[in-house]
């Protein structure tokens, strides 16, 4: 489709584009589209656009990257189609692996989901190659499996756009999990160790930032940045941040139609 530039939401529609694209191409599944419109809806709660408590959350999760003894990026259909060329230089400045873990996995989706990142210009993918296969054993059949060298032996783990069940099932096996998650109140954000309440459009690049910022500082630095941070502060923080905003629209921001 077309987008007509001064569509008013046309970035929003481009965005949608790619996931639309994504899923002819079996790189998105069909749940994937309602995960992104209830991403979509959130986004329209925060003001589409990145709040400072977003920027100090991923700053905790760019530090608590570096600190990590091995740390590695999930990888499912939705975050591929939207952000693969970002994703591929954040793991490349963070010097991490990415990891292709489908929620609805298919031996050939997965080929197909490592096949886009490494056109991104991904080197070293992991999570498609069955010699390394393992299972997380706290979860059902086909989503149970991942890469021995990746999430399985992973001290940190990125998750953008993860499902709760997983993410708890992370946490359980004892791993620090970070996930970027425009829902405060779901279970992924909950269960988290810092969860990033932003668009992965927004969020990534600005990643990739923090990480140019982040990546020369000390480990006693760092250490202090991830040890400030609380993620049950931080999401009560991006809720009141959402309900002052509502509150501001309700008291008489709300643009008002002009009819000529
Ligand atoms: P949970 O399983 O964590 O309780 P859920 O079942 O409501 O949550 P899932 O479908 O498992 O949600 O996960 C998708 C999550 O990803 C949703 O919370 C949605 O808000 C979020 N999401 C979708 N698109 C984006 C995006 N572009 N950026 C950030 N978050 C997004
Ligand atoms: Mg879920």
């Amino acid at each position: 489709m077309r987008i007509p530039k001064n569509h008013p939401r046309a970035e929003s529609l481009r965005v949608r584009e790619l996931i639309i694209e994504g899923m002819h191409q079996d790189i998105v599944a069909e749940a994937g589209l309602i995960a992104h419109g209830r991403g979509e809806a959130f986004d329209y709660l925060i003001g589409e656009k990145t709040p400072s408590f977003a920027i100090q959350q991923q700053t905790a999760a760019v530090a608590m990257i570096l600190l990590a003894k091995k740390a590695i990026i999930s990888v499912n259909g939705n975050i591929a189609s939207l952000c693969s060329e970002e994703l591929v230089k954040l793991a490349d400045i963070l010097s991490v692996n990415l990891e292709v873990n489908l929620f609805y996995r298919r031996e050939e989706r997965s080929a197909i989901v490592a096949k886009k990142l490494q056109e991104a210009g991904a080197k070293n993918i992991l999570g498609k190659d069955p010699e390394f296969y393992t299972t997380i054993e706290e979860l059902s059949h086909s989503r149970r499996v991942v890469d021995k060298r990746g999430i399985f032996s992973a001290d940190v783990i990125l998750v953008p756009l993860e499902d709760g069940d997983r993410t708890m099932a992370l946490r359980k096996m004892g791993k620090r999990v970070i996930t970027i998650d425009l829902n405060p109140l779901s279970r992924t954000s909950i269960w988290s160790n810092i969860t990033i309440v932003n668009n992965v459009i927004r969020a990534i690049p600005e990643m990739v930032s923090i990480a140019e910022k982040l990546r020369n500082k000390s480990k006693e630095d760092l250490l202090e940045i991830v040890e400030n941070f609380d993620n049950h502060k931080s999401l009560q923080e991006s809720l009141l941040y959402i309900s002052q905003r509502l509150n501001n629209l309700a008291e008489g921001e709300l643009e008002k139609p002009k009819v000529e």
